[in-house]
């Protein structure tokens, strides 16, 4: 009988201390997933198992670390007695995992991430609460085919479209440009959306082989941005996301370097609600990126370039990707 949820922590703010050494006033990823679990009455919703993936900020996060965890949650959505998983995260690039596990893992069961921006041990701490919630979602019926989902504050994400919004908010998640999926409120679900085209998990990519990732950096242009520089990221780099002004635009200067570049650029918007479709193009040779963030895009470029370089597999990736 499915009556488990598994929690699969990696660290982050939700298992931080307050440490007055460190900037930001606490340390991320010092509790353990089972001191996290103690007080937050979880066994009153259903059986919970814990895993420990890694302890640490959200920054230090890698793709190998997101490849293990794809593989892992797989192979245990093999046993029949778990129903849901929750990954604890922190905040600074849930949005990352989240999206890269959306790609990547195959099953239907709930996979829902969550995390806090107050650390465990504040007596603001938004950490438990978002918590149970997470355990609420993975458990709930509802919750099953949705894909990679994250809940924080109360409110239910797609990773297809969430993304961090605010730095000095507990209600810190935006999602662009579709709509929250739901909320969870005092423990009811409630889902907003019917299940879509972006509720899918892992359709167009299989890494069971695959240990590491094509390398993808990330190019911003603003004013006087110097072309050289792009090229010595082309140089490093088997794919660039180069983040355009307005509708993906840059200067003469880099769309004549650009004209030379033989890996595949993506092009994304700097604007917080940007869009670059095809016909917004500067230069022939390069793919639209649409609503993606620069670091979505990075992701799902980095996923695209491990079964083809070619640049109508990309443009269509892409194209069947977007929201
Ligand atoms: N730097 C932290 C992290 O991402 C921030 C947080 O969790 O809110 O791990």
């Amino acid at each position: 009988m499915a009556d488990t949820v598994m929690i699969l922590a990696t660290g982050g703010t939700i298992a931080g201390t307050e440490d007055k050494n460190y900037a930001s006033g606490y340390e991320p990823g010092v509790l353990s997933v089972d001191e996290l679990i103690k007080d937050a009455s979880l066994s009153e919703i259903c059986n919970i198992r814990t895993s420990q993936i890694c302890n640490i900020n959200s920054d230090d996060i890698t793709s190998s670390i997101w490849i293990g965890l794809a593989k892992k949650i797989d192979e245990l959505s093999e046993d029949d007695t778990i129903k849901g998983f929750v990954i604890t995260h922190g905040t600074d690039t849930l949005e990352e995992t989240a999206f890269f596990l959306k790609h990547t893992v195959k099953t239907g069961k709930p996979v829902v991430i969550t995390g806090s921006m107050k650390p465990a041990d504040s007596k603001e701490t938004d950490g438990p609460l978002n918590l149970y919630d997470a355990v609420k979602v993975a458990y709930d019926d509802s919750s099953s085919g949705r894909g990679v989902i994250v809940t924080f504050a109360g409110k239910i994400y797609s990773a297809a479209f969430v993304y961090k919004a605010k730095t000095d908010d507990v209600d810190a998640f935006g999602s662009y440009p579709q709509k929250i999926l739901g909320t969870v409120e005092k423990g009811n679900v409630s889902y907003l959306q019917t299940k879509d085209k972006s509720d899918y998990n892992g359709t167009y990519f299989d890494i069971k082989g695959i240990s590491s990732l094509p390398k993808v950096n990330i190019y911003k242009f603003n004013v006087d941005a110097d072309p050289e520089i792009l090229k010595m990221m082309a140089d490093r780099s088997d794919g660039l996301i180069l983040e355009g002004a307005g509708a993906g635009e840059y200067s003469k200067d880099l769309i004549r370097l650009m004209e030379g570049l033989s890996i595949p650029v993506v092009i994304c918007s700097r604007s917080v609600n940007g869009y670059v479709s095809p016909g917004d193009l500067l230069n022939k040779n390069t793919v639209a990126g649409y609503s993606f963030s620069s670091q979505k895009a990075a992701i799902l470029l980095r996923l695209a370039l491990t079964v083809s370089c070619d640049i109508g597999f990309l443009r269509y990736i892409f194209s069947i990707t977007a929201g």
